[in-house]
């Protein structure tokens, strides 16, 4: 009898978020994961069905460490993948933001795959598709499920799933996707890993189903890692590239306009674009922080003391620069991988 919750509305005050977490008034709640659970309740004061029975460190760890309110990535920061932007804005966007109209024929998968080499721009997808959508963005990443989070995986994906539909409408990004739905375990497979990708599956059909609006994003370097369930589940796959010549120019100049230091010719840049076939973005990303080092490291050799540098005697980045960069920099991809992303994508891929 001393576990009794009276049925009394008290504006969702922390005694009464403790009982109804605990079944007790249980004051060994942390105060950050009383005001966390407070903030997940409705109007009327009450924790939602869905989360009153998980474990509030759980949904505290989602709200402080995976969700992201306000996911700052537009479309306009992301270099080329046209491709990929205008399925993406007509097959989820659209149907985040008006939920009535895309419903019968026109309802959407809810589960999309972005696969190709890393450093491509996939993550900043998911970012940019919350942004667009006025969704609450959740990142994961598929491989601390496994690891950090050794025999609570099921757990947190629940409560992941829990949140996530409290906070609709959401993106929940699952990055290295294959390391939780991939094919090659069988007889040898963990039976807590086994145990978690059924989880998995058992929310995403769960959401699958109704009428909420969730997304999932499954992000991966190894698609052909994947088994069929997985497959069948991420409805839309989109192959997402390593930068043309025009992205990967226009990651060049972004970059660096946006510090004031680009000064560069168009036949300089073209010529930085014909060194740089086959870099990534993120690869593009660390030559452009490498190069725009020269002009320091140059003055600094001359004896100039750092403490003394006057930022505006500091030259502008030049060709010299990058071609050092170029040294330093290597391409993290190699041609033979981008072949089987290819027959992949050829395979699988939605190519339309
Ligand atoms: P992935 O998820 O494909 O491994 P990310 O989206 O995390 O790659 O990209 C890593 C970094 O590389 C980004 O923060 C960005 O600076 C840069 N980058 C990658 N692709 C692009 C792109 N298409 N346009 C602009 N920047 C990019």
């Amino acid at each position: 009898r001393g576990n009794f919750v009276p049925p009394i509305r008290n504006n969702g005050g922390s005694a009464t978020i403790n009982s109804r977490i605990t079944g007790k008034n249980d004051d060994s709640m942390e105060d950050s994961t009383k005001k966390c659970l407070e903030m997940l309740c409705g109007p009327d004061g009450e924790l939602p069905e869905k989360l009153r029975n998980l474990e509030p460190r759980l949904i505290e760890h989602i709200s402080n460490e995976i969700m992201d309110k306000d996911p700052k990535v537009h479309w306009d920061d992301i270099a080329g993948l046209h491709h990929a932007k205008k399925c993406v804005t007509e097959m989820v966007i659209w149907p985040l933001l008006r939920p009535d109209i895309f419903r019968g024929c026109r309802s959407p998968g809810r589960g999309l795959l972005l696969f190709g080499p890393p450093g491509t721009g996939k993550t900043m997808i998911g970012k940019a598709i919350a942004g667009e959508a006025k969704a609450t963005f959740f990142y994961i990443s598929a491989s601390s499920l496994t690891s950090k989070w050794i025999g609570e995986g099921e757990k947190l994906v629940r409560a992941l799933f829990g949140v996530a539909c409290c906070r609709q409408p959401a993106v929940i990004f699952v990055d290295e996707i294959d390391s939780l739905l991939s094919q090659r375990k069988s007889d040898g497979e963990h039976e807590s890993s086994r145990r978690l990708k059924t989880q998995f599956l058992i929310e995403m059909e769960g959401f699958d189903s109704g009428s909420e609006q969730i997304l999932l994003i499954g992000a991966t370097n190894r698609p052909q890692e994947l088994d069929e369930a997985a497959r069948r589940r991420l409805t839309k796959r989109l192959y997402i590239p390593l930068p043309s010549s025009e992205a990967r120019t226009w990651i060049i100049r972004n970059l660096l306009e946006k510090d004031g230091l680009f000064k560069l010719s168009e036949e300089e840049t073209g010529a930085i674009c014909k060194l740089t076939e086959g870099y990534s973005g993120s690869d593009m990303k660390n030559l452009v922080n490498d190069a725009s080092m020269g002009p320091l490291r140059e003055a600094l050799q001359q004896g100039i003391e750092i403490t003394k540098l006057n930022k505006e005697d500091v030259r502008p980045v030049m060709l010299k620069d990058f071609e050092a960069a170029l040294q330093e920099v290597r391409p993290s991809v190699s041609a033979s991988e981008l072949g089987i992303y290819e027959d992949w994508n050829k395979q699988f891929g939605s190519l339309s």
